[in-house]
This record gives structure tokens, C-alpha cells and sequence, in this order.
């Protein structure tokens, strides 16, 4: 489905191309270094995108090499699973009628990872970047006693034109994933974010 979330934000962007410029960028999920997010940027909270961020495209669990490294030995490490949000455009969004990509979601973490706890997984109405407050809520309602900033949560994923622009009008940390899990698929799209990445922020 179209998101009109992102194309509604075009004309700002070519007033200001840095609202699609990352804070950090890294090849994939494993190369993320969550010790430095904390120690070095201030992180309390993480956005974790799905599709080709911590899954492969369409699918329904974590991607196994990286639930077997960096996942459990760098962001659960430094960050309680209660200070983590799974927001995708796909899942747990308008595209998933009754959220059955969520529960289905939640389930294989449960069997892949031998534990009981719930993954959390944003439900929304309003695609990446529409989804800020949302956000905001949500660690709000799981941290009642906290002031949630939005300058200690960083957005991680591998598209600049949702993830990183959220971060960015958000005021908070965009990790960019240039590569992901899979080689991307050309779309228009994703060539028009590749360029832009290379030609505009790389020079
Ligand atoms: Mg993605």
C-alpha cells in the first residue's frame, strides 16, 4: 500500500535534504554497536524496523544470525526488553488486518528464543514517519515513571526515507542500515535512497 506518510513529507525534504542524513551508519544488524549507543550517545530506548533490518523481507522471525549474535549479546545486553520497539510498516500496521503478523511474530520469538516474554511490537495507524507519537506513547505507558525524551531513543533501519526521516523530525537518532539482510532489490525507490545516501551525504 502506498504510504502517503512519507510522500506527504517530499517538499520538506527538498527544502532540507539532512532530514534523510544518518547519525550512524552500518552494514547490518550484527555490526551495530549498542554498548556505544548507550555510553557514547545516551540511548535508553530503541526503534527496531522489521523488513530487512532484523528480518529478511516478509518474514515472520528474527533473522536466526542475528538472533544468535548481536541480539542477545549487544542489544539485550545493554537494553532491557521493555526499553525496545518493534515498528514496521508492514507489521502490526494498517497492511495487517487484525495484527496477525504480530501475534505470529511474537510466537516464533517465544519458540525461537526458549522464553515466555512478549516481544514488543507497535500497533499503529499511521505508517513510518506518521508514527511519532505513537511511539512516544508507548514507551510512556511502559515507563510511567520516566520523562521519555525523544533525543535517548534511536531509530534503526534500513530505509532513509521512513526510518531515518522519522528519526530525524523526531529529534532522535537514526542508525542507518545501508545493506540489511538481503542485497536490495532495485526498486525505484530504494535506487533513488542509494543515490542520495552516495551522492549527498558521502560527498
Ligand atoms: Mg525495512
Amino acid at each position: 500500500m502506498i504510504n502517503f506518510s512519507s510522500i506527504a513529507n517530499i517538499p520538506r525534504i527538498i527544502f532540507n535534504p539532512k532530514l534523510l542524513q544518518p547519525s550512524l551508519t552500518y552494514q547490518n544488524f550484527n555490526e551495530i554497536n549498542f554498548e556505544l549507543l548507550k555510553t557514547k550517545h545516551g540511548i535508553k530506548y530503541i526503534v527496531l524496523d522489521k523488513d530487512n533490518c532484523i528480518s529478511a523481507d516478509k518474514s515472520s522471525r528474527i533473522y536466526p544470525l542475528y538472533l544468535q549474535n548481536n541480539w542477545n549479546d549487544g542489544l539485550l545486553k545493554h537494553f532491557p526488553l521493555e526499553n525496545i520497539l518493534i515498528v514496521s510498516n508492514s507489521m502490526g500496521s494498517s497492511d495487517d488486518p487484525g495484527f496477525s503478523q504480530v501475534h505470529q511474530y511474537q510466537r516464533n520469538y517465544q519458540l525461537d528464543s526458549n522464553t515466555s516474554s512478549i516481544l514488543p511490537i507497535l500497533k499503529h495507524n499511521y505508517k513510518k514517519p506518521g508514527c511519532q507519537s505513537a511511539i512516544i506513547h508507548h514507551f510512556e505507558n511502559t515507563h510511567p515513571n520516566s520523562n521519555v525524551k525523544s533525543e535517548h531513543i534511536a531509530v534503526i533501519g534500513d530505509r532513509l526515507f521512513t526510518d531515518i526521516l522519522m528519526a530525524n523530525q523526531m529529534k532522535s537518532l537514526g542508525v542507518y542500515l545501508q545493506q540489511g539482510v538481503m542485497l536490495k532489490k532495485s526498486s525505484p525507490w530504494i535506487m533513488l535512497e542509494q543515490c542520495i545516501y552516495n551522492y549527498v551525504f558521502l560527498h
